[in-house]
């Protein structure tokens, strides 16, 4: 019996999502006296692997291999599946390619899965989860009785706290045969820009309240001082102002940073749908009724025109 976590690697590194799976897989190993081992596909380091035990982690599985540097999911879930043949739970971090990963570890080993899980389980009398529904806008409990169970946590459902542990790394053995590669990544073309969104930890955001592409200097000196990302809302990008890696939202990328700064957005639900999870909302809007104040933990009420420059201006002076 063991909890096995899924890490995603990015240039070597874990990935932010991935070091709150690994917290999170830690402390459910803790509630059932087992340990947490951490499977890791790819190019890293030992070091690299080593420091995961900070995050709770007793063991890292380590397939170092360069044919698994490209994300596919079809390899990466029978690598899991097959790692522990005594494992009982497995955890996975919110994002697409865990998305896709887990729903396959699960059809393997015939598991019950939860995704979008916002607690750690109850586990007195059976196993329970808590999981966000309807955009955030209710929670259900759910029972996973199968003997394998998969669970998929939401952003920002545990709040880590670190300690000096190193985690154990050892191999994991892999045969990659040319059958297992039947869906290739042939090119990889990464999005622009100095923060990655999904993984960032600030977000200035903005929507339609700029009046068009050639005003988002201010979005931009905003988030460069803050060291942030820039999103946008989906008419934005659907307009062409801004990229549509950019667009969050229901339909768009779902984001989790600790501080998410909304610009002129209203705040329509398919909006919130995809920054909800967030630490810290602060909403900038001319208009004092815009349903977006109603989730906000700090609101500004004025024009984004005034009010940008002047916090750009207050963080570099
Ligand atoms: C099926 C479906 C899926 C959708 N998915 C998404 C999604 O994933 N993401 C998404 O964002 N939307 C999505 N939408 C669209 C969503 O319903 C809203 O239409 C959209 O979010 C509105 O974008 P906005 O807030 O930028 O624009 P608007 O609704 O036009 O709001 C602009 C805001 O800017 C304010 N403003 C104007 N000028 C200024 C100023 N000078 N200073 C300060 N404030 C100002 C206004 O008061 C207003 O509140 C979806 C809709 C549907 C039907």
């Amino acid at each position: 019996m063991s909890v096995i976590i899924f890490a995603e690697l990015a240039d070597g590194a874990i990935k932010k999502s991935s070091l709150e799976a690994i917290f999170y897989g830690a402390s459910v190993a803790q509630l059932i006296h087992t340990e947490a081992t951490v499977i890791a596909l790819g190019s890293s380091t030992e070091d690299e692997l080593a420091k995961l035990g900070n995050w709770g982690a007793h063991k890292v599985l380590w397939a170092n291999d360069t044919a698994l540097n490209e994300n596919n999911a079809q390899v990466y879930a029978n690598l899991v599946a097959n790692a522990a043949a005594d494992a009982t739970v497995f955890i996975f971090a919110k994002s697409s390619l865990s998305d896709a990963v887990s729903a396959r570890v699960a059809a393997k080993l015939k598991a019950g899965i939860v995704t979008n899980v916002t607690d750690l389980p109850e586990v007195t009398s059976g196993f329970k989860v808590k999981r966000s529904i309807y955009t955030g806008k209710a929670f259900a409990t759910v029972a996973l009785n199968t003997s394998v169970k998969v669970i998929g946590i939401k952003k920002n459902a545990v709040q880590p706290v670190l300690s000096n542990a190193t985690a154990t790394v050892e191999p994991l053995a892999t045969v990659l045969e040319e059958k297992d590669l039947g869906v290739k990544v042939i090119a990889t073309h990464k999005a622009s820009g100095t923060v990655s969104l999904p993984e960032a930890d600030l977000v200035v955001s903005a929507g339609r309240g700029l009046k068009g592409p050639e005003n988002w200097g201010i979005v931009e000196d905003l988030a460069k001082a803050l060291g942030a990302a820039t999103a946008c809302s989906k008419p934005v990008s659907d307009a062409d102002w801004r990229p549509h890696h950019e667009h969050v939202g229901q339909t768009g990328l779902k984001v989790a940073p600790n501080l998410y700064i909304a610009c002129g957005i209203s705040g329509a639900i398919q909006h919130l749908a995809g920054v909800n999870s967030s630490k810290v909302i602060v909403v900038i809007n001319k208009d004092p009724e815009a349903p977006f104040f109603k989730s906000a933990d700090y609101g500004i009420v004025g024009d984004v025109f005034d009010i940008l420059p002047r916090l750009t201006k207050v963080l570099t002076d």
